[in-house]
């Protein structure tokens, strides 16, 4: 499932293929995704300019002067730009024909994605309840610890919830604990506020360092279709069941949480 450093090297990856080029026409291949795509979109968007492409979580923002296409990639989805005379594939749902001959495709083989629309100033209740990006000045050495208090949920997942912080998946929550040395076990409600200063900075630089390896393999962007390039950068716990820990002589082990594989080190992680 593309996670938040996935979505991040899409819009880096796209933005320059994209900005400032006129939609010629908008096809819908498939309404059905996760959500109906809004079928007054062909109307909306046919010879708009787009003007922008940026990142709430993990949507996509495409804005054109009235309003911004809202792009999810659900479970399996992915976004290309390639010429426009490729043919399509089974999964291409979606089509902005752009004005130099390329074509924005979305591909999305399980249809958990979803394509939609906000008008200028009227954003979408999805969007509205988000906690603060991770990388941001917003996120700071208080949010974890103030968002906390009273909360009895595991720390795992108090740092995977969308209100607290967003685009914290199963992956970088295992991540960002193991770099912290913090069991996944331990009570969010009762986690220090030192401890919460630390983990914010391991999920700062998990996250990161994902995307900083994410851009070096798009360089062939334009020409990917289909199957997403999703990141096999070295991991620390994530998927090592039964091995051992990198940082101590433990064994990494596999927990459920909230019915989601969790991975840690129960020696070096309290
Ligand atoms: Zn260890």
């Amino acid at each position: 499932m593309p996670e938040l450093p996935e979505v991040e090297t899409t819009r880096r990856g796209l933005e320059p293929l994209i900005v400032n080029r006129k939609i010629l026409s908008v096809h819908i291949y498939k309404k059905k995704l996760r959500w109906e795509i809004p079928s007054h979109l062909s109307k909306t968007l046919t010879n708009k300019v787009i003007k922008k492409i940026s990142r709430r979580a993990k949507y996509l923002l495409i804005d054109i002067d009235d309003g911004q296409l809202v792009m999810h990639l659900g479970m399996s989805g992915s976004i290309s730009v390639t010429s426009s005379v490729e043919p399509l594939k089974k999964h291409h749902h979606f089509e902005l024909k752009l004005d130099n001959s390329s074509s924005l495709r979305f591909h999305d083989p399980r249809r958990f994605g979803s394509i939609l629309w906000q008008k200028n100033n009227e954003e979408l209740t999805l969007l509205k309840n988000l906690g603060p990006e991770p990388l941001s000045k917003e996120f700071n050495d208080d949010s974890l610890f103030i968002s906390s208090r009273g909360k009895s949920k595991n720390i795992k997942d108090f740092i995977m919830d969308n209100n607290v912080v967003v685009g914290v998946g199963n992956i970088y929550a295992s991540e960002s604990l193991f770099l912290a040395k913090i069991s996944p076990k331990r009570e969010s409600g009762k986690t220090s506020k030192s401890r919460y200063k630390s983990l914010t900075k391991c999920v700062k630089k998990i996250l990161s360092d994902a995307i900083n390896n994410g851009g070096t393999t798009l360089n062939d962007f334009s020409n990917v279709d289909g199957e997403p390039g999703y990141f096999s950068q070295i991991l620390s716990v994530y998927g090592r069941n039964g091995k051992p820990c990198k940082r101590c002589d433990g064994i990494i082990t596999r927990i459920l949480q909230n019915q989601r594989a969790t991975y840690y080190c129960p020696k070096c992680q309290h």
